[in-house]
């Protein structure tokens, strides 16, 4: 299989690139380098069958020709990360609208030859819902539109509902994922992630930054296991035109999630609490909790998250100490 990965110089999109490769397939990236790196896909560029175009997806005659080539989409190109989206605003929806629109045209475009595309979403779509687990026939929640954080959720869920329009109405093969916090080696804390800024700032001795009471809970997929997902969906006919969520149902309050590190780390950095206007600006709004159900998933493809969150700090801690 030949997959074009949007995005790929990204966090996940770089591990999926990797994965692909080791399972011997061919893979092309398309990336505009604005929150991905060259540096993750530096141990990629020798590997044969990979190749890469640095670019916009919204290039449509780039991508007109890149999806020719591939048999497979996986659309993982968006403005993401709190901190940007609330900070460019007008980047997120443009891009994540426009570069979804994109995708969908050209991968649809040959009539004998509609390429299958994975739209990744999110789980911010589910917003300020406290219906927990997160099923994906659930109601979606969003806040005030003057509250820039919902942009973001509102932009995916166009996402979604464009995928799913192209599916319903012209037959072209899509399937949306909607990602949990996702965490791992390489992921950088530039954004606003939380696991990466915290251990770094915990393995530099600096005041760890909870925003809010830190009672607000997420629960962390380790990288590898939601690539693992991507790949079974992909393999299975029935997955298109469906919605899944994919993540770890372990959750953990933030404040937790900074103690937990501070131990791991063996750091002397003091956990300070930072109002939610301080961090991201007056009228932000936090989503109190957020895990997904994830049955549909485990009975379309048998998907396990295999890492858990002591490993997964464990692992990012590593990274972080060498360098
Ligand atoms: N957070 C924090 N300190 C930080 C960065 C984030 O307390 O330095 C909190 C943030 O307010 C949120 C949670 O950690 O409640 C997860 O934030 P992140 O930006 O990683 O992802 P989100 O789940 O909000 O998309």
């Amino acid at each position: 299989m030949r997959a074009l990965i949007t995005g790929g110089a990204g966090f996940i999109g770089s591990h999926l690139a990797e994965a692909l490769l080791d399972a011997g397939h061919e893979v092309e990236v398309v990336d505009d380098l604005s929150t991905g790196s060259m540096e993750n896909i530096e141990h990629l560029k020798n590997r044969r069958g990979f190749q890469y175009v640095i670019d916009s997806v919204t290039n449509e005659d780039l991508l007109a020709e890149q999806t020719d080539r591939c048999d497979v989409v996986f659309h993982l190109a968006a403005a993401v990360g709190v901190k940007l989206i609330v900070e460019r605003p007008v980047h997120t929806i443009e891009t994540n609208v426009h570069g979804t629109e994109v995708v969908l045209t050209q991968a649809n475009k040959n009539s004998q030859k509609k390429k299958l595309v994975i739209v990744a979403s999110t789980s911010e779509v589910y917003g300020k819902s406290t219906e927990i687990p997160f099923r994906e026939d659930a109601d979606l929640r969003l806040g005030a539109t003057w509250k820039h954080r919902w942009a973001y959720a509102c932009s995916k869920a166009l996402d979604e509902f464009l995928a799913l329009a192209y599916w319903k109405e012209k037959k072209l093969p899509v399937i949306v994922v909607r990602l949990f916090n996702t965490v791992g080696p390489r992921q950088t804390g530039q954004y606003g992630m939380v696991v990466p800024n915290f251990v770094k700032q915990a393995l530099a001795g600096q005041p760890i930054t909870v925003f809010g009471d830190g009672s607000q809970s997420r629960s962390f997929t380790y990288v590898g296991d939601v690539v693992d997902a991507l790949m079974r969906l992909v393999d299975e006919p029935k997955a298109v035109g469906e919605v899944f969520n994919v993540g770890n149902g372990q959750e953990i309050s933030i404040l937790g999630l900074a103690e937990k590190i501070k131990e791991m780390t063996g750091s002397q950095s003091e956990i300070v609490k930072v109002p939610y206007d301080q961090a991201y600006g007056a009228g932000f709004e936090d989503m109190p909790r957020r895990v997904p159900d994830i049955t549909k998933l485990q009975k379309f493809t048998g998907y396990e998250p295999k890492v858990q969150l002591t490993e997964i700090l464990t692992r990012v801690i590593a990274h972080f100490q060498k360098g």
